[in-house]
């Protein structure tokens, strides 16, 4: 029997070591060896001075421990040089030469175009959805994304809590990248009065207007929700010269940011203080909820068997609660449908 290789890749996500766990545990059940790769496609370029740094053996005693663990086990990376054709048939021939028939690869739509060559060389795939940004269209649920909505709905209620004992408005800054879904889903989930995406344009006087709606009505709590990549989304502001009329410093060419929109928008809405504040690396070193190690543990099984079975160039996803698979062409070619209704009805009450 071959043997099959799992890595993850791309940003690291919880509930990648949960789908590792799955994959060896599947694997075991059909008596199938299992090699995991260390530092996504990193790891097949053989770089590292010693072999156990690229590849391990993945015995399922050792495996069986890292399930609840947030990270990812086999560590994760970015590959540069895996955008190269020369450099992907060297991973291919390391494969071919390690007497790996199959791979998982666990990642974002990057690992998963990664995974659509090594097909074209001759080496079966499958794709598991890897991202806390859930920017992958094809399926309703990515791993990691309904532990990282979690914390950030947790940091936004203490925010809110404290926000209220002090009546100062607050911005918390959530991750996503040009995906707004974190944000939205987080903002709904708290009541938070103001949500900005990058799906959506924007404009800081816009916002301001909103904010002191709110503490018109007495709201002195407010809360607005930014998804990390809307500042690409606002309508021009000439941020330097605002904060240095109004006595705060201010360097020419400075990029925004939550702090700095904080600091507008308490001198635009006359507040004593607005402040801000950045969820950041929490979301991804969470603990997987019970939602996305469940996800997990399916779509492991599921690529076991596609790869056993002899089906490959797969990704799997989500719909409608239950786990299917597609092309990952097809998948990758999917449009994204932005909740355009939900967040109106955010930013509308
Ligand atoms: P994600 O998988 O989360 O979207 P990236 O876009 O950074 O993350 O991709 C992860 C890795 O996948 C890259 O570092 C690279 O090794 C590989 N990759 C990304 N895009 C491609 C591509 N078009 N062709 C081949 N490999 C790719």
């Amino acid at each position: 029997m071959f043997k099959i290789g799992v890595l993850t890749s791309g940003g690291d996500a919880p509930g990648m070591n949960a789908a590792v766990m799955s994959v060896a545990k599947s694997a075991a059940l059909y008596g199938i060896p299992l090699v995991g790769i260390k530092r996504g496609y990193n790891g097949l370029l053989r770089k590292s001075a010693s072999l156990y740094d690229d590849m391990e053996e993945l015995r399922l005693d050792t495996v069986l421990d890292i399930a609840d663990l947030p990270g990812t086990y086999l560590r994760t990376a970015r590959c540069k040089e895996f955008m190269e054709p020369k450099w992907r048939e060297f991973a291919a021939n390391t494969l071919r030469e390690m007497g790996i028939g199959g791979l998982v690869v666990i990642g974002g739509d990057g690992s998963f175009h990664g995974a659509e060559f090594l097909c074209q060389l001759g080496i079966p795939c499958i794709g598991i959805p890897g991202t806390i940004d859930n920017d992958l269209p094809y399926t309703e649920l990515t791993l990691g994304y309904d532990t990282a909505v979690n914390v950030c709905v947790d940091a936004i209620r203490a925010i809110r809590a404290t926000s209220r004992s002090h009546d100062r408005p607050h911005v918390v800054e959530v991750m996503g990248r040009h995906c707004g879904d974190i944000a939205l889903t987080a903002a709904v989930s708290t009541g938070a009065e103001i949500v900005i995406v990058p799906e959506v344009r924007w404009s800081v006087e816009d916002v301001a207007q909103r904010l002191n709606r709110q503490l018109n009505k007495g709201n002195t709590r407010a809360t607005i929700v930014v998804a990390e990549g809307c500042w690409e989304a606002m309508e021009p502001f000439d941020m330097y010269n605002f904060l240095n009329s109004h006595g705060k410093k201010c360097f020419e060419g400075e990029p925004i940011s939550a702090n700095r929109f904080a600091s507008i928008l308490k001198r635009m809405c006359g507040m004593v203080e607005v402040r801000s504040t950045v969820v950041g690396y929490t979301q991804r070193g969470e603990t997987p909820s019970a939602r996305d190690s469940a996800f997990a543990f399916e779509a492991g099984h599921l690529a076991v068997r596609l790869l056993r079975d002899g089906i490959s160039n797969q990704v799997i996803g989500m719909h409608n609660g239950k786990v299917f698979y597609q092309s990952i062409g097809e998948a990758l070619q999917t449009k994204r449908e932005f909740r355009r209704g939900l967040y109106d009805l955010v930013n509308n009450m």
